[in-house]
C-alpha cells in the first residue's frame, strides 16, 4: 500500500521513518494500533505516510466527537493575551488574498461546519455562499449562515457545475489519497479562470503533522506546485507566512495552462529531503528525552503538562507514570475547567503553587517563546522540558 507518490505517481524506495512501537496517533490524540511509516519522494518532494489499514473505523467514529463543538472554538493565537479564532483569522486571510465582488459564488467543498465561509459571510453580505458535504449532518449549521447559503449534500448539486468562481478547501488535502480525482472534483465546478483557495499544513514548521496517522499527504510547496500545474492551474502563489504552520495556496484554472511534468531543481529536493530526514531523527530520539526528563522528577516533586492539544497528548502517552502529573494547563479559555484524560485543564495564572517541573507540550519552534510570556511564571522555580 502507499507504493507510490499520491502526487507525482513515482514509486518509493524505503520508507525515512518508522515509528518505534505498533502504536500510532492521530489528530484527536487517540493512540490507534498499526506503525506510522513516511516516505519521502525524490522525484517532486512530497512526504507521505501509508495509510493505516484501519482509518476509515477512525473517520467513522472519532470525526462525530467534532460536531459536539464549534470549530470557532480554536484558538489560532494568542496576541497580547487575547485569543484570536482560527476561523476568524481565516476569512480575515481569504479576504485579502481573493478579490470577492457582489454576486461572487464562493463554494466551501467539504465544507464540514464552514466556519469561515460563515465569518466571510458576515464581512461580505454581497457573495453568495455555496456549501457542500458528503454528509447532511451539518445542515443545521449551516442553516445559521446570515446570507442564505445553497447546500448540497452526498454530491454536489450538478446546477453549480462550471459556475463557481471560488472554490475553498481547509485542511482536507492531506487527507486524501486521490488527489488526481479531488482536483478533477473541484475543476469541474470552477468557471474557467476560476480560483481555488485551499490551506494544509506545513509539516516544515509544525512537526507534529509528520506523526500524525490520519495525515497521509505533507505537501511542500514543490509538491503543490507539482500538483496544481499537472491539474491545469496556474498563477499558483504557495504563502507560507499568512497561517502558522500552513501554506495557503491560490491557484487559477487555466485551460490552456500545459499538463506538462516539471522537473524538480536539485537544489530545493535536497533541502526538503534533509529537513524530512531531521524530522524522522527528532520524532526517533523525543521519547528517550521525554524518559529522561521523566527519571529526573524527584518523589516530593509535582509535575504539570503544558499544552492540551496535540503535542501535550503526545507527552502525556509517551510517560511512564502519567498518574504523578497533577493537571494540564493551556491559554483556551474554552478548555479551562474541563479534563483532558482526567486531569484538570488550568490557565497558567491558575497553576498550583506546589507544580515544580513542567513538560511543555508545545510545538518545538515556537514553544520556549511562549513560555517567556507568560509574565506571571517569571518568579517561579520551575524546571521545563521542551520537546
Ligand atoms: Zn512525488
Amino acid at each position: 500500500m502507499n507504493s507510490k507518490c499520491n502526487v507525482c505517481g513515482e514509486p518509493f524506495r524505503a520508507p525515512i521513518y518508522q515509528s518505534p512501537d505498533e502504536l500510532s496517533i492521530t489528530t484527536m490524540n487517540k493512540l490507534v494500533p498499526g506503525k506510522t511509516l513516511l516516505y519521502f519522494c525524490e522525484t517532486c518532494s512530497h512526504l507521505q505516510t501509508s495509510e493505516l489499514p484501519n482509518l476509515k473505523e477512525y473517520y467513522a467514529f472519532e470525526y462525530e466527537i467534532n460536531l459536539a463543538s464549534e470549530d470557532d472554538d480554536q484558538i489560532y493565537d494568542v496576541i497580547n493575551g487575547e485569543p484570536v479564532f482560527r476561523a476568524d483569522h481565516q476569512a480575515a486571510t481569504l479576504s485579502e488574498k481573493v478579490e470577492l465582488f457582489p454576486g461572487c459564488k464562493v463554494l466551501d467543498y467539504g465544507c464540514a461546519k464552514a466556519p469561515t465561509l460563515k465569518k466571510l459571510s458576515q464581512r461580505h453580505a454581497e457573495i453568495k455562499p455555496l456549501l457542500f458535504d458528503v454528509t447532511d449532518k451539518y445542515v443545521p449549521f449551516w442553516e445559521r449562515f446570515p446570507n442564505k447559503p445553497e447546500w448540497a449534500t452526498h454530491e454536489p448539486n450538478p446546477e453549480w457545475a462550471g459556475t463557481v468562481d471560488v472554490a475553498l478547501s481547509f485542511y482536507a488535502l492531506e487527507h486524501v489519497a486521490d488527489l488526481k480525482e479531488a482536483l478533477e472534483n473541484i475543476i469541474e465546478l470552477l468557471k474557467p479562470g476560476g480560483t481555488f483557495y485551499f490551506i494544509v499544513p506545513n509539516v516544515y514548521e509544525n512537526t507534529a503533522d509528520f506523526i500524525v496517522a490520519d495525515h497521509i499527504n505533507h505537501f511542500s510547496p514543490v509538491s503543490l506546485r507539482f500538483m496544481l500545474s499537472n491539474a491545469g492551474f496556474s498563477e499558483i502563489d504557495v504563502d507560507a507566512t499568512a497561517h502558522h504552520s500552513a501554506f495557503v495556496v491560490k491557484a487559477r484554472l487555466d485551460s490552456s495552462a500545459g499538463h506538462e511534468k516539471q522537473a524538480t531543481p536539485r537544489g530545493e529536493l535536497a533541502e526538503y529531503q534533509s529537513a524530512a530526514q531531521s524530522m524522522a531523527n527528532y520524532w526517533t530520539h523525543v521519547r528517550s528525552r521525554i524518559k529522561e526528563f521523566e527519571n529526573s522528577i524527584g518523589a516530593d516533586d509535582v509535575p504539570a503538562i503544558y499544552g492540551a492539544g496535540f503535542y501535550g497528548n503526545f507527552v502525556a502517552s509517551t510517560l511512564q507514570d502519567f498518574e504523578q502529573i497533577q493537571c494540564f494547563v493551556d491559554q483556551n479559555p474554552h478548555l479551562e475547567d474541563t479534563e483532558v484524560r482526567g486531569k484538570r485543564v488550568v490557565k497558567p495564572i491558575d497553576l498550583p503553587q506546589d507544580v515544580t517541573h513542567v513538560l511543555v507540550g508545545l510545538n518545538p519552534k515556537t514553544a520556549q517563546k511562549s513560555i517567556a510570556a507568560i509574565g506571571n511564571w517569571h518568579g517561579r522555580q520551575l524546571s521545563y522540558f521542551y520537546l
